[in-house]
Protein backbone atom coordinates (compact mmCIF):
# COMPACT_ATOMS: atom_id res chain seq x y z
CA UNK A 1 0.00 0.00 0.00
CA UNK A 2 0.58 3.52 -0.37
CA UNK A 3 1.84 5.34 2.29
CA UNK A 4 3.54 8.92 1.23
CA UNK A 5 2.81 11.40 -1.14
CA UNK A 6 6.52 10.92 -2.96
CA UNK A 7 5.31 7.17 -3.79
CA UNK A 8 2.14 8.14 -5.78
CA UNK A 9 2.19 6.78 -9.35
CA UNK A 10 2.72 9.41 -11.79
CA UNK A 11 1.16 8.92 -14.98
CA UNK A 12 -0.37 10.58 -18.51
CA UNK A 13 -3.94 10.22 -16.96
CA UNK A 14 -3.22 12.37 -13.71
CA UNK A 15 -0.73 15.10 -14.66
CA UNK A 16 -3.30 17.16 -14.87
CA UNK A 17 -4.93 17.04 -11.11
CA UNK A 18 -0.77 16.74 -10.01
CA UNK A 19 -0.71 19.77 -11.87
CA UNK A 20 -3.56 21.61 -9.80
CA UNK A 21 -3.14 20.28 -7.04
CA UNK A 22 0.36 21.56 -7.16
CA UNK A 23 -1.08 25.24 -8.66
CA UNK A 24 -3.48 25.18 -5.70
CA UNK A 25 -0.71 24.60 -2.98
CA UNK A 26 1.24 27.82 -4.22
CA UNK A 27 -1.97 30.13 -4.18
CA UNK A 28 -2.68 28.81 -0.89
CA UNK A 29 0.42 29.19 0.66
CA UNK A 30 0.60 32.84 -1.06
CA UNK A 31 -2.65 33.64 1.05
CA UNK A 32 -5.07 33.37 -2.24
CA UNK A 33 -7.03 30.72 -2.47
CA UNK A 34 -7.53 28.39 -5.79
CA UNK A 35 -10.63 26.35 -5.49
CA UNK A 36 -10.21 23.08 -7.29
CA UNK A 37 -12.41 19.68 -7.79
CA UNK A 38 -11.68 16.42 -9.15
CA UNK A 39 -14.36 14.26 -11.10
CA UNK A 40 -13.38 10.41 -12.05
CA UNK A 41 -14.01 7.32 -11.31
CA UNK A 42 -13.23 5.43 -8.05
CA UNK A 43 -10.01 3.64 -8.17
CA UNK A 44 -8.30 6.75 -10.16
CA UNK A 45 -6.80 7.89 -7.01
CA UNK A 46 -8.43 11.23 -6.93
CA UNK A 47 -8.93 11.68 -3.03
CA UNK A 48 -6.06 9.51 -2.14
CA UNK A 49 -3.39 12.36 -3.74
CA UNK A 50 -5.37 15.20 -2.55
CA UNK A 51 -5.08 14.10 0.74
CA UNK A 52 -1.47 12.44 0.59
CA UNK A 53 -0.53 16.23 -0.01
CA UNK A 54 -0.68 16.79 3.83
CA UNK A 55 2.96 15.13 4.04
CA UNK A 56 4.28 18.01 2.02
CA UNK A 57 2.59 21.32 2.89
CA UNK A 58 4.87 23.27 4.31
CA UNK A 59 3.79 25.25 8.15
CA UNK A 60 2.44 28.22 8.87
CA UNK A 61 3.18 30.74 11.75
CA UNK A 62 0.14 31.69 13.85
CA UNK A 63 -0.66 33.26 16.84
CA UNK A 64 0.27 31.11 19.92
CA UNK A 65 -2.98 28.79 20.42
CA UNK A 66 -4.96 30.90 18.03
CA UNK A 67 -7.89 28.53 16.50
CA UNK A 68 -8.53 30.97 14.09
CA UNK A 69 -4.70 30.77 12.81
CA UNK A 70 -4.22 34.39 13.35
CA UNK A 71 -1.06 35.33 11.30
CA UNK A 72 0.94 37.19 13.17
CA UNK A 73 1.43 40.35 11.05
CA UNK A 74 -2.28 40.54 10.91
CA UNK A 75 -4.63 38.96 13.18
CA UNK A 76 -8.10 38.90 12.37
CA UNK A 77 -9.92 36.93 14.85
CA UNK A 78 -12.36 38.44 17.49
CA UNK A 79 -9.40 37.73 20.01
CA UNK A 80 -6.16 39.18 18.73
CA UNK A 81 -8.08 42.03 15.78
CA UNK A 82 -6.74 45.10 16.22
CA UNK A 83 -3.90 43.96 19.23
CA UNK A 84 -0.43 46.02 18.49
CA UNK A 85 2.41 43.74 17.47
CA UNK A 86 3.86 44.27 21.38
CA UNK A 87 0.96 42.41 22.89
CA UNK A 88 1.02 39.77 20.24
CA UNK A 89 5.10 39.42 20.92
CA UNK A 90 3.77 38.88 24.58
CA UNK A 91 1.44 36.08 23.95
CA UNK A 92 3.91 34.56 21.15
CA UNK A 93 3.86 32.91 18.00
CA UNK A 94 4.18 28.82 17.17
CA UNK A 95 4.26 26.95 13.79
CA UNK A 96 2.13 24.40 12.82
CA UNK A 97 1.34 21.71 10.30
CA UNK A 98 -1.03 24.14 7.06
CA UNK A 99 -4.61 23.27 7.93
CA UNK A 100 -6.14 20.17 6.08
CA UNK A 101 -9.68 19.73 6.90
CA UNK A 102 -12.13 17.21 5.95
CA UNK A 103 -15.72 17.83 5.29
CA UNK A 104 -18.24 15.08 5.21
CA UNK A 105 -21.62 15.50 3.26
CA UNK A 106 -23.51 14.26 6.88
CA UNK A 107 -21.47 17.19 9.02
CA UNK A 108 -23.52 19.60 10.81
CA UNK A 109 -24.48 23.28 9.97
CA UNK A 110 -22.66 24.12 13.47
CA UNK A 111 -19.88 21.55 13.29
CA UNK A 112 -18.95 23.29 10.11
CA UNK A 113 -19.40 26.96 10.46
CA UNK A 114 -19.25 27.64 14.04
CA UNK A 115 -21.97 27.86 16.70
CA UNK A 116 -22.17 30.91 19.73
CA UNK A 117 -20.99 29.57 23.45
CA UNK A 118 -24.45 30.67 25.22
CA UNK A 119 -22.41 29.49 28.64
CA UNK A 120 -19.90 31.82 27.52
CA UNK A 121 -21.68 34.94 26.23
CA UNK A 122 -22.04 38.10 28.50
CA UNK A 123 -22.90 40.46 26.42
CA UNK A 124 -25.72 40.03 23.95
CA UNK A 125 -24.27 42.80 22.18
CA UNK A 126 -21.68 41.15 21.11
CA UNK A 127 -21.60 37.55 20.35
CA UNK A 128 -18.39 37.13 18.79
CA UNK A 129 -16.79 36.85 22.09
CA UNK A 130 -18.30 33.20 23.16
CA UNK A 131 -17.97 32.18 19.34
CA UNK A 132 -17.05 28.44 19.20
CA UNK A 133 -15.40 28.47 15.46
CA UNK A 134 -16.66 24.94 13.27
CA UNK A 135 -14.50 23.56 11.05
CA UNK A 136 -14.21 26.31 7.90
CA UNK A 137 -12.69 28.55 10.44
CA UNK A 138 -10.58 26.64 11.87
CA UNK A 139 -8.64 25.82 8.12
CA UNK A 140 -8.04 29.32 7.64
CA UNK A 141 -4.79 29.85 5.72
CA UNK A 142 -5.43 26.19 4.37
CA UNK A 143 -7.21 23.26 2.63
CA UNK A 144 -10.96 22.58 3.41
CA UNK A 145 -11.29 19.18 1.73
CA UNK A 146 -15.02 17.45 0.46
CA UNK A 147 -15.23 14.30 -0.82
CA UNK A 148 -18.29 13.30 -2.66
CA UNK A 149 -19.18 16.87 -2.83
CA UNK A 150 -22.31 16.06 -5.44
CA UNK A 151 -23.80 13.97 -2.79
CA UNK A 152 -23.55 16.85 -0.55
CA UNK A 153 -25.51 19.50 -2.95
CA UNK A 154 -27.89 17.20 -3.04
CA UNK A 155 -28.39 16.08 0.28
CA UNK A 156 -27.21 19.29 2.47
CA UNK A 157 -28.52 22.16 0.76
CA UNK A 158 -27.35 24.70 3.88
CA UNK A 159 -23.72 23.51 3.99
CA UNK A 160 -23.65 24.11 0.26
CA UNK A 161 -24.99 27.93 1.03
CA UNK A 162 -22.20 27.84 3.31
CA UNK A 163 -19.63 26.58 0.65
CA UNK A 164 -21.24 29.06 -1.61
CA UNK A 165 -20.66 32.24 0.61
CA UNK A 166 -16.96 30.63 1.44
CA UNK A 167 -16.06 30.59 -2.21
CA UNK A 168 -17.88 33.30 -3.36
CA UNK A 169 -14.97 35.82 -3.12
CA UNK A 170 -11.33 35.75 -1.72
CA UNK A 171 -11.02 35.55 1.22
CA UNK A 172 -14.51 34.02 1.94
CA UNK A 173 -16.93 34.91 4.74
CA UNK A 174 -18.18 32.39 7.16
CA UNK A 175 -21.22 33.39 8.55
CA UNK A 176 -22.14 31.99 12.22
CA UNK A 177 -25.75 32.40 13.43
CA UNK A 178 -27.44 31.75 16.43
CA UNK A 179 -31.14 32.41 17.19
CA UNK A 180 -32.27 35.51 18.68
CA UNK A 181 -28.59 36.98 18.19
CA UNK A 182 -27.08 39.04 15.61
CA UNK A 183 -25.05 37.02 12.72
CA UNK A 184 -21.47 36.85 13.37
CA UNK A 185 -19.35 36.78 10.30
CA UNK A 186 -15.67 35.57 9.91
CA UNK A 187 -13.39 36.31 7.45
CA UNK A 188 -11.82 32.73 5.95
CA UNK A 189 -8.95 32.07 3.65
CA UNK A 190 -9.16 28.55 2.19
CA UNK A 191 -8.91 26.98 -0.58
CA UNK A 192 -11.68 24.05 -1.22
CA UNK A 193 -10.76 20.99 -2.86
CA UNK A 194 -13.37 18.73 -3.76
CA UNK A 195 -13.45 14.59 -5.17
CA UNK A 196 -16.84 13.32 -6.85
CA UNK A 197 -17.47 10.58 -9.08
CA UNK A 198 -19.82 12.15 -11.90
CA UNK A 199 -21.26 8.92 -12.75
CA UNK A 200 -22.49 7.65 -9.48
CA UNK A 201 -25.55 8.94 -7.35
CA UNK A 202 -26.79 11.73 -7.78
CA UNK A 203 -24.79 12.47 -10.75
CA UNK A 204 -22.32 15.53 -11.69
CA UNK A 205 -22.26 19.11 -9.21
CA UNK A 206 -23.14 20.92 -12.76
CA UNK A 207 -26.23 19.67 -12.97
CA UNK A 208 -27.45 19.75 -9.15
CA UNK A 209 -25.86 22.61 -7.85
CA UNK A 210 -24.75 24.90 -11.15
CA UNK A 211 -23.59 27.60 -8.98
CA UNK A 212 -21.77 25.50 -6.49
CA UNK A 213 -19.79 24.15 -9.70
CA UNK A 214 -19.19 27.30 -11.49
CA UNK A 215 -17.55 28.41 -7.95
CA UNK A 216 -14.61 26.17 -8.76
CA UNK A 217 -11.69 27.51 -10.24
CA UNK A 218 -10.63 24.63 -12.09
CA UNK A 219 -12.18 20.98 -12.68
CA UNK A 220 -10.04 18.16 -13.68
CA UNK A 221 -11.16 14.90 -14.78
CA UNK A 222 -9.79 11.63 -13.92
CA UNK A 223 -9.31 8.96 -16.47
CA UNK A 224 -8.30 5.34 -15.55
CA UNK A 225 -4.25 4.56 -16.11
CA UNK A 226 -4.00 2.70 -19.32
CA UNK A 227 -0.64 2.20 -19.70
CA UNK A 228 0.30 -1.51 -19.32
CA UNK A 229 3.62 -0.30 -17.16
CA UNK A 230 1.75 1.98 -14.79
CA UNK A 231 -1.09 -1.02 -14.46
CA UNK A 232 2.06 -3.60 -13.61
CA UNK A 233 3.42 -1.92 -11.29
CA UNK A 234 0.13 -0.60 -9.31
CA UNK A 235 -0.49 -4.42 -9.03
CA UNK A 236 2.82 -5.30 -7.94
CA UNK A 237 2.62 -2.40 -4.81
CA UNK A 238 -0.73 -4.36 -3.78
CA UNK A 239 0.92 -7.63 -3.88
CA UNK A 240 1.08 -9.87 -0.75
CA UNK A 241 4.76 -10.26 -0.93
CA UNK A 242 5.44 -6.37 -1.45
CA UNK A 243 2.96 -5.65 1.93
CA UNK A 244 5.44 -7.87 3.57
CA UNK A 245 8.00 -6.17 3.13
CA UNK A 246 8.34 -3.82 6.34
CA UNK A 247 12.95 -3.65 5.84
CA UNK A 248 12.14 -2.22 2.41
CA UNK A 249 9.86 0.31 3.31
CA UNK A 250 12.57 1.11 6.32
CA UNK A 251 15.06 1.58 3.71
CA UNK A 252 12.93 3.92 1.43
CA UNK A 253 12.31 6.27 4.51
CA UNK A 254 15.20 8.27 4.85
CA UNK A 255 15.00 8.75 0.87
CA UNK A 256 10.79 9.72 1.20
CA UNK A 257 11.24 12.48 3.44
CA UNK A 258 14.22 13.71 1.91
CA UNK A 259 12.20 14.03 -1.01
CA UNK A 260 9.19 15.82 0.69
CA UNK A 261 11.36 18.07 1.46
CA UNK A 262 12.29 19.26 -1.43
CA UNK A 263 8.60 19.36 -2.88
CA UNK A 264 7.91 21.66 0.26
CA UNK A 265 10.89 23.89 -0.53
CA UNK A 266 9.69 23.87 -4.03
CA UNK A 267 6.54 25.02 -2.87
CA UNK A 268 7.78 27.44 -0.95
CA UNK A 269 9.76 29.17 -3.44
CA UNK A 270 7.51 28.92 -5.92
CA UNK A 271 4.35 30.85 -3.81
CA UNK A 272 7.22 33.35 -3.19
CA UNK A 273 7.38 34.30 -7.24
CA UNK A 274 3.93 34.14 -7.10
CA UNK A 275 3.53 36.71 -4.35
CA UNK A 276 5.29 39.02 -7.42
CA UNK A 277 4.38 37.89 -10.47
CA UNK A 278 2.18 39.77 -12.33
CA UNK A 279 0.34 39.00 -15.55
CA UNK A 280 2.15 40.59 -18.78
CA UNK A 281 -0.38 43.11 -20.43
CA UNK A 282 -0.92 40.88 -23.92
CA UNK A 283 -1.89 38.10 -21.70
CA UNK A 284 -4.38 39.79 -20.22
CA UNK A 285 -5.97 41.77 -22.99
CA UNK A 286 -6.25 38.26 -24.58
CA UNK A 287 -8.13 36.47 -21.60
CA UNK A 288 -10.38 39.80 -22.16
CA UNK A 289 -10.81 39.23 -25.92
CA UNK A 290 -12.01 35.61 -24.92
CA UNK A 291 -14.78 36.43 -23.32
CA UNK A 292 -16.28 38.89 -25.22
CA UNK A 293 -15.09 37.14 -28.39
CA UNK A 294 -17.03 33.65 -26.64
CA UNK A 295 -19.67 35.10 -24.87
CA UNK A 296 -17.77 32.67 -21.53
CA UNK A 297 -20.21 35.14 -19.16
CA UNK A 298 -18.64 33.76 -15.86
CA UNK A 299 -16.19 36.18 -14.69
CA UNK A 300 -14.62 33.67 -12.16
CA UNK A 301 -13.52 31.96 -15.48
CA UNK A 302 -11.45 34.52 -16.53
CA UNK A 303 -10.65 35.45 -13.21
CA UNK A 304 -9.43 31.64 -12.73
CA UNK A 305 -7.42 31.99 -16.54
CA UNK A 306 -5.63 34.85 -14.71
CA UNK A 307 -4.87 33.46 -11.45
CA UNK A 308 -3.94 29.88 -13.50
CA UNK A 309 -1.87 31.18 -15.98
CA UNK A 310 0.85 32.68 -13.87
CA UNK A 311 0.64 29.61 -11.30
CA UNK A 312 1.33 27.24 -14.70
CA UNK A 313 3.82 29.27 -15.70
CA UNK A 314 5.49 29.37 -12.50
CA UNK A 315 5.26 25.09 -11.51
CA UNK A 316 6.58 24.94 -15.01
CA UNK A 317 9.65 26.91 -13.81
CA UNK A 318 9.23 29.96 -16.28
CA UNK A 319 9.75 33.99 -16.11
CA UNK A 320 6.57 34.73 -17.44
CA UNK A 321 3.17 33.93 -18.10
CA UNK A 322 2.21 33.80 -21.82
CA UNK A 323 -0.41 32.85 -23.98
CA UNK A 324 0.57 28.70 -24.20
CA UNK A 325 0.04 29.06 -20.61
CA UNK A 326 -3.52 30.41 -20.88
CA UNK A 327 -4.22 27.60 -23.70
CA UNK A 328 -3.26 24.46 -21.41
CA UNK A 329 -4.75 25.37 -18.41
CA UNK A 330 -8.52 26.36 -20.57
CA UNK A 331 -9.42 22.78 -20.44
CA UNK A 332 -9.29 22.78 -16.53
CA UNK A 333 -10.97 26.06 -16.40
CA UNK A 334 -14.11 25.75 -19.19
CA UNK A 335 -14.95 22.25 -18.81
CA UNK A 336 -17.27 22.63 -16.00
CA UNK A 337 -19.03 25.99 -17.14
CA UNK A 338 -19.46 25.42 -21.28
CA UNK A 339 -20.61 22.76 -22.94
CA UNK A 340 -17.73 20.37 -25.11
CA UNK A 341 -18.67 21.88 -28.27
CA UNK A 342 -18.55 25.77 -27.53
CA UNK A 343 -15.23 24.36 -25.54
CA UNK A 344 -13.54 22.98 -28.22
CA UNK A 345 -14.23 26.04 -30.40
CA UNK A 346 -12.22 28.01 -28.02
CA UNK A 347 -9.49 26.00 -28.32
CA UNK A 348 -9.69 25.64 -31.77
CA UNK A 349 -9.77 29.37 -32.20
CA UNK A 350 -6.64 29.99 -29.82
CA UNK A 351 -4.49 27.28 -31.03
CA UNK A 352 -4.99 28.49 -35.19
CA UNK A 353 -3.19 32.08 -34.04
CA UNK A 354 -3.62 34.31 -36.33
CA UNK A 355 -6.20 37.18 -35.42
CA UNK A 356 -6.59 36.71 -31.88
CA UNK A 357 -2.71 37.05 -31.59
CA UNK A 358 -3.08 41.09 -33.01
CA UNK A 359 -2.02 42.04 -29.63
CA UNK A 360 1.41 40.47 -30.13
CA UNK A 361 0.85 37.53 -28.28
CA UNK A 362 4.01 36.10 -29.66
CA UNK A 363 6.89 36.86 -28.18
CA UNK A 364 10.05 38.46 -31.08
CA UNK A 365 12.03 35.75 -31.54
CA UNK A 366 10.21 33.12 -29.22
CA UNK A 367 8.70 29.49 -30.63
CA UNK A 368 6.13 29.29 -32.53
CA UNK A 369 3.35 29.24 -30.23
CA UNK A 370 1.30 26.47 -32.39
CA UNK A 371 3.86 24.36 -32.89
CA UNK A 372 4.83 24.01 -29.19
CA UNK A 373 0.88 23.36 -28.63
CA UNK A 374 1.09 20.40 -30.69
CA UNK A 375 4.13 19.04 -29.45
CA UNK A 376 2.18 19.65 -25.92
CA UNK A 377 -0.35 17.69 -26.84
CA UNK A 378 1.26 14.77 -28.18
CA UNK A 379 3.16 14.79 -25.35
CA UNK A 380 0.42 15.26 -22.06
CA UNK A 381 -2.76 14.98 -23.52
CA UNK A 382 -5.31 14.24 -26.28
CA UNK A 383 -6.22 17.21 -28.00
CA UNK A 384 -9.50 18.61 -27.12
CA UNK A 385 -10.28 18.88 -31.00
CA UNK A 386 -9.64 14.93 -31.07
CA UNK A 387 -12.13 14.46 -28.54
CA UNK A 388 -15.66 12.84 -28.74
CA UNK A 389 -18.66 15.29 -26.98
CA UNK A 390 -19.42 11.94 -25.16
CA UNK A 391 -15.22 11.89 -23.41
CA UNK A 392 -15.83 15.17 -22.45
CA UNK A 393 -18.20 15.60 -18.86
CA UNK A 394 -20.60 18.06 -19.01
CA UNK A 395 -22.26 17.93 -22.10
CA UNK A 396 -25.50 19.10 -21.24
CA UNK A 397 -26.38 22.47 -23.66
CA UNK A 398 -28.70 24.66 -21.81
CA UNK A 399 -26.41 25.56 -18.90
CA UNK A 400 -26.77 29.50 -17.41
CA UNK A 401 -24.26 31.75 -15.98
CA UNK A 402 -26.73 33.78 -14.37
CA UNK A 403 -24.89 34.74 -11.22
CA UNK A 404 -26.47 35.12 -7.99
ZN1 LIG B 1 -6.45 35.01 16.73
Amino acid sequence: MLKYYAQLERYEGNKALFDMIKMSMVSTIANEPLHIHAEGLRGTGKTTIMRKTQDILPPIVRVKDCIYNCDPAKPHCPVHRGMSAADIADIGIEAIPMPFVEISHSAKVGTVAGSIDLAKLTDTRKPEAGLLPGLIPQAHRGILFVDEINRLADTAPEITDILLDLMGTKPGVVQIEEAGLPVVSVKVNVSVWAASNPDEDPGPVEEIRRQLSDRFDMVCYMGRPTSIDVLARMLKENFHTTKLEPEREQMNLAAIMKKHEEYTETLLRWAEIYRESDLPDFVRNYIARLYVKHNLESIRAIEAMQQGAVLYSIINERDQASINDVTRILPLILQHRMDADSLIRVINDDSKGGSMFSTGGKKAGGKDETAEDAEFFKKEARPLKDLKRKDLINTEKSIDFNRD
